[in-house]
């Protein structure tokens, strides 16, 4: 008689490899590979606790981040691209217009919204990386704009978050024309005294950096951001030459006088509010709305880096 009986079948063999835990519930950190459970990636701002690698943000994220209680109204939230060219690469702009939505329930790479940060009204315009790239087409010039337009009617503060590879090919040149639109509206912006703060996430390349990301009455990178026009590769095999160390990420620019800041993600909120209360009247803004003399634009502590 034997003593033990086999009554169960063998377990499983190795026919299925893949792990068992479920989809997204931990993350490898690329900047110290270490596995981090979502949850407290999530708390932490989507920073690495263990070595303070920035993960990329969602637009929404980011708004929800940077208003009080993640309170916030948006703007323009329907504007969606016509697709004026009829633009075909490798398969037709339209399909992308329709795979970016899918991807992220928005019509557009950009969320434009007003709410409170630390008490304090603003206006917000985040770019989403998911949506083509982040790509800078006729919708996100024309949601800053009009964002930009709402600020100096109420008199707001205004804060770009940029996460972009750059203008929109597959809209050609009415993409590039946004850069020189977005620009005026800043430069009106600056005549009514109002401060722009710009807020530069990896990556920041392309015609954004060679726009508005440039233009803010401070720039404030994100540790490690990817911030540039053309990319590393490009610029090697232009001038032959190996590119230093670090090049193009937001400690060198900070070296070399291209930002003003480099602030950890879950210090940015208070660095903006700060900056804000340092520029702004310290009475409530919103209340009464102070003239302001056009012409007498005298330059002011916060030169633009233009
Ligand atoms: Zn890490």
């Amino acid at each position: 008689m034997a003593w033990f009986k086999k009554s169960r079948k063998p377990l499983e063999g190795p026919a299925d490899k893949s792990s068992k835990i479920p989809e997204g519930l931990w993350v490898k950190c690329p900047g110290c590979a270490e596995v981090i459970y979502n949850k407290d990636l999530a708390t932490n701002l989507q920073v690495c606790p263990k070595c303070g690698h920035h993960f990329r943000l969602s637009s929404v994220e980011r708004v929800r981040m940077l208003f009080d209680d993640g309170v916030y109204e948006e703007h323009d939230a329907d504007l969606a691209s016509t697709d004026p060219l009829q633009f075909t690469d490798t398969k037709p702009y339209s399909a992308r217009l329709k795979a970016g939505r899918a991807a992220t329930g928005m019509k557009d790479a950009l969320v434009l919204a007003t709410g409170r940060i630390e008490g304090r009204r603003a206006v917000v315009c985040a770019m989403e990386y998911g949506f083509i790239g982040g790509s800078m087409g006729v919708v996100v010039g024309e949601k800053i704009t009009r964002g930009i337009e709402r600020a100096i009617a109420e008199r707001l503060p205004v804060i770009i978050v940029s996460c972009s590879g750059g203008a929109r090919m597959m809209e050609g040149a009415l993409s590039l024309m946004q850069m020189a639109k977005i620009s005026a509206a800043l430069a009106r912006l600056d005549r009514a005294r109002l401060p722009y703060l710009s807020v530069l996430t990896d990556p920041t390349t392309g015609g954004v950096t060679a726009s508005f990301a440039m233009l803010g009455d401070l720039n404030i990178a994100e540790p490690r951001a990817l911030i540039g026009f053309a990319g590393p590769r490009v610029i090697e095999q232009t001038i032959r030459q190996k590119l230093p160390e670090g090049f193009q990420r937001s400690e060198f620019l900070l070296e070399h006088g291209f930002v003003d800041l480099v602030v950890d993600r879950r210090e940015l909120k208070a660095a903006i509010a700060r900056a804000l209360g340092f520029m702004l009247p310290a009475a409530a803004p919103q209340a009464k709305p102070v003239e302001t003399s056009v012409s007498a634009a005298t330059p002011s502590e916060f030169e633009t880096t233009a």
